[in-house]
């Protein structure tokens, strides 16, 4: 921080200086010759005008200079405008003499001639001038510049003599150098006292924060980050709060997932091994009945595992989906169908109307996925009928698959959260099929690796609606 301070001030005083000191000089005399050109035009415009008088008037008191006007005829010239406002005025204290003729001839050649008076010089040979060029002219000696310029009116030449007064510039430098001396001192001191506050301010809430931060990193979810500093700090603390937040919720859910996955684990298990143990124990137990429930308890765990599997899969690296073109009706109502045995058993009924045969290009396998999740979510929640919708609707070349039970619903607050993964409601969990309790995060995942539209309706009481849209395929 004081480094940069440091070499902002250095900056600053550079350009001060380069501007106060080295270019001072080259600015005056530009800006001088400038207004002396400005001056010497419009009396130019004057004598046009017939004006001479008015115009010298004006332009002395505007430009602050000594003016003289002469016509000349034969080499002579007779004054007819002056105006004498400088008493250190070379124009106005010589006779038309060689000066007089050095600038007349000079105004032939160069419209605008230029010419530096020495102080002291005056009187004793007024024509006596510095024999460096315009360009080359030092100005920073106290003397006096004289600007000559010749214009035509009526066949009469007149001659147009402007002076101004050069100010010494080296006792200003020095003066301005003395200044700058002591603001560069004061600068410096002041830059070294607000780089420390400033650093000191600007670094408190960033230690702090790294201190939770590490805090944060040991497990300790319960860090609150300070948002009370500046703008910046405050944002940088409202997002870790933020993400403190989250890693915890993910934390919780994660503890809960093991929960519940252990749960889901433990129940086939002991059903396996209890029937098991009365098949070897017990004569006549070797039933079809009972080796059913320990296939079906078998099953359950290898469903549980392959969706734990899956989801990891999705949810780490890249993930290559496989499209290819199907017929969606016939996936429906083969899903449809593994749920048989269920419908026969517990009355279950599950109701399909379809616009009419669509297909689609998607990754078959994982679309069979969703739709096997949303009917097994439509199955476990629906209500007292025992009813579930499904239905196919297509329009505008996309089609649309809703999956309707009638069960308790999702609460508002709710919904945003049932895609989570590790997230589970708080309504009761019937079970009556197979679940893993991953499905609706490896239906959002899917959906969204096939860029597709999903969502839910849910009205507490009234049930819910899953829906997906894919787009419909067009071999054209
Ligand atoms: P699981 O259903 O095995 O708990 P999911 O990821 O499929 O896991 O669903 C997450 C949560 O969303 C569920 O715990 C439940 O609260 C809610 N949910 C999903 N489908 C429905 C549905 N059809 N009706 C009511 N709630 C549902």
């Amino acid at each position: 921080m004081f480094i940069y301070f440091f070499c902002f001030t250095v900056f600053v005083v550079v350009l001060l200086w380069l501007f106060q000191s080295v270019f001072l000089d080259i600015i005056y005399k530009n800006v001088k010759l400038f207004d002396m050109r400005h001056c010497a035009e419009s009396l130019i415009e004057s004598v046009e005008h017939n004006d001479i008088e008015g115009g010298v008037r004006f332009a002395s008191s505007k430009f602050n200079s000594c003016i003289t006007v002469y016509q000349i005829n034969n080499a002579t010239g007779k004054t007819v405008a002056s105006n004498h406002i400088q008493t250190t005025c070379v124009i106005h204290n010589i006779s038309a003499d060689s000066l007089l003729n050095d600038m007349y001839n000079g105004a032939k050649a160069e419209k605008y001639y230029v010419k530096r008076v020495e102080f002291g010089t005056v009187g004793k040979n007024a024509g006596k001038s510095s024999d460096a060029t315009d360009a080359e002219q030092d100005y920073s000696g106290a003397a006096t510049v004289i600007m000559s310029s010749v214009v035509s009116y009526s066949d009469t030449d007149y001659l147009i003599l402007i002076d101004s007064e050069v100010l010494p510039m080296a006792s200003t430098i020095r003066t301005l150098n003395y200044q700058l001396t002591i603001i560069s001192v004061i600068l410096i001191v002041v830059a070294a006292i607000l780089s420390v506050i400033i650093s000191k301010k600007l670094a408190k809430p960033f230690n702090t924060m790294s201190k939770e931060a590490a805090l944060l990193a040991t497990g300790k979810y319960d860090v609150n980050f300070d948002n009370t500093a500046f703008l910046e700090a405050k944002q940088l603390g409202d997002a870790l709060n933020y993400a403190a937040g989250e890693l915890s919720k993910l934390d919780s859910m994660q503890k809960e997932l093991i929960a519940n996955i252990s749960h889901d684990l433990r129940t086939p298990l002991t059903l396996i091994s209890g029937y098991s143990e009365v098949m070897r124990d017990i004569p006549g137990e070797m039933t079809p009945e009972n080796m059913q429930i320990i296939i079906d308890e078998t099953e359950r765990l290898s469903l549980l595992v392959s969706d734990l599997l899956e989801l990891s899969k999705l949810t780490g690296g890249e993930v290559i989906t496989h499209p290819e073109v199907f017929n969606l009706n016939r996936i429906i109502e083969d899903t449809i169908k593994r749920y048989d045995k269920l419908v026969e058993r517990k009355g279950y009924r599950i109701v399909y109307e379809a616009d009419r045969n669509v297909t689609v290009k998607a990754d078959k396998t994982r679309i069979l996925q969703v739709l096997y999740n949303l009917i097994n979510n439509a199955v476990n929640y629906t209500g007292e009928d025992k009813t579930v919708k499904v239905s196919q609707t297509a329009n505008d070349g996309k089609v649309r698959i809703s999956i309707t039970d009638s069960g308790d619903g999702i609460f508002p607050d709710e919904l945003p959260m049932i895609w989570e993964k590790y997230y589970r409601g708080s309504s009761f969990h019937k079970r009556e099929t197979v679940g893993s309790g991953l499905g609706l995060s490896i239906v959002k995942k899917v959906l969204l690796l096939h860029g597709a539209h999903f969502g839910v309706t849910s009205k507490p009481g009234f049930g819910s609606t899953f829906w997906f849209e894919l787009d419909e395929y067009n071999s054209n």
